[in-house]
């Protein structure tokens, strides 16, 4: 079995999405990467690096300056012929990719994979991930997303892969890239970070929301995350959202604040390893997932909560 990776890269380095992709894909079989952007070959020496990767095809060409879906596409289609599965890892850009390359390559994507039982055999999340599903799948080539969170990442070291320049293959250029605006922030990423400081609908305003939150994730190194309520609502920028149509976390702790727990943001971080909830209502759903929950107003408890950490802190 050989397997193609889609690497996913950020300001200049490989993105731990990558990193995870490659672990499931050593579970398939031999695994190359694909490096496609403008400018990337550093990006080509750090996968190399991965232990267990065989080749790194390095697609480096100004068309990949932006790396659209529909321009990558073609690519990826191109080199489909040598390998028997093409993995993604099911972020943003592997979501908006995958689906496109399977179409072209008229086959079925499995998508956002938990757990790889053998070459054809995978389990995915289903229902807001309140039932696990086996797929069988037998169809000659698999493609695949994979959720992060399910797979660990593979280490940059060790490895001694060959880079292989590849040329841009032509794209319909139906679309083109007009802007990226990113929300910028101090906090670490949120799919990546170690603890998550999250808020909801219940922080009341964009206002409350900035002034109670920000303090508390700085205090913990947090990243930020949000219900679709508080999204909605502005309190909060869309990429901050967690769940089922947002972002998947599992971070080592993950503090819910003024959520009330709907299975739809439970789907998105309910496999952290630590929940605590602060919530006015003590028959919000959140506590049947919670470690350790507090029934309170987060208007006193948070201000309290961040006096306290520092103490201890300092
Ligand atoms: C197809 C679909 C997809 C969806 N995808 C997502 C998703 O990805 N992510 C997501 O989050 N939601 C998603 N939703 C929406 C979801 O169903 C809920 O509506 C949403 O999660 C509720 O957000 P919330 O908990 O912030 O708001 P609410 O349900 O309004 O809860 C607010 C909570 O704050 C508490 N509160 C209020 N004031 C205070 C106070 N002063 N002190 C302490 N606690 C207080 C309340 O007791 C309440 O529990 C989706 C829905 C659908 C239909």
């Amino acid at each position: 079995m050989s397997v193609l990776i889609i690497a996913e890269q950020q300001q200049s380095c490989l993105d731990e999405a990558t990193l995870s992709a490659v672990s499931a894909g050593r579970q398939l079989g031999e695994v190359d990467i694909l490096i496609a952007g403008h400018n990337v070959a550093d990006i080509a020496v750090q996968a190399q690096q991965i232990s267990g990767v065989r080749k790194v095809l390095l697609a480096d060409a100004s068309v990949y300056a932006h790396v659209l879906a529909e321009t990558l596409a073609p690519l990826v289609v191109q080199l489909a012929d040598s390998y028997s599965h093409i993995v993604a890892a099911a972020t943003s850009f592997g979501k908006n990719l995958l689906p496109r390359v399977a179409a072209l390559l008229d086959c079925a994507p499995v998508s956002d994979v938990t757990a790889i039982i053998d070459t054809q055999t995978f389990v995915r999340p289903i229902y807001a991930g309140n039932a696990l599903q086996t797929v069988r799948c037998e169809q000659a080539k698999q493609l695949l997303t994979i959720r992060t969170t399910a797979f660990a990442l593979a280490e940059i070291t060790g490895g001694e892969a060959v880079i292989e320049n590849i040329a841009a293959v032509a794209a319909p250029q139906l679309s083109r890239f007009i802007e990226r605006s990113l929300t910028k922030s101090e906090h670490p990423e949120l799919t990546t970070a170690k603890i998550v400081v999250s808020g909801g609908r219940g922080l009341g305003s964009a206002e409350n929301f900035a002034a109670l939150l920000n303090p508390l994730a700085d205090t913990l190194n947090a990243a930020i995350g949000a219900s679709r309520a508080a999204v909605d609502a502005d309190y909060a920028p869309n990429d901050y959202q967690v769940g089922q149509t947002g972002k998947i976390v599992a971070p080592d702790l993950y503090i819910a604040i003024g959520v009330s727990g709907a299975i739809q943001h439970l789907a998105g971080m309910k496999d952290s390893k630590v929940i605590v909830a602060i919530n006015k209502d003590a028959e919000a759903p959140i506590f049947k997932v919670a470690d350790y929950g507090l029934v309170a107003d987060l208007n006193t408890a948070v201000p309290e909560l961040i006096q306290q950490i520092k103490a201890i802190i300092h």
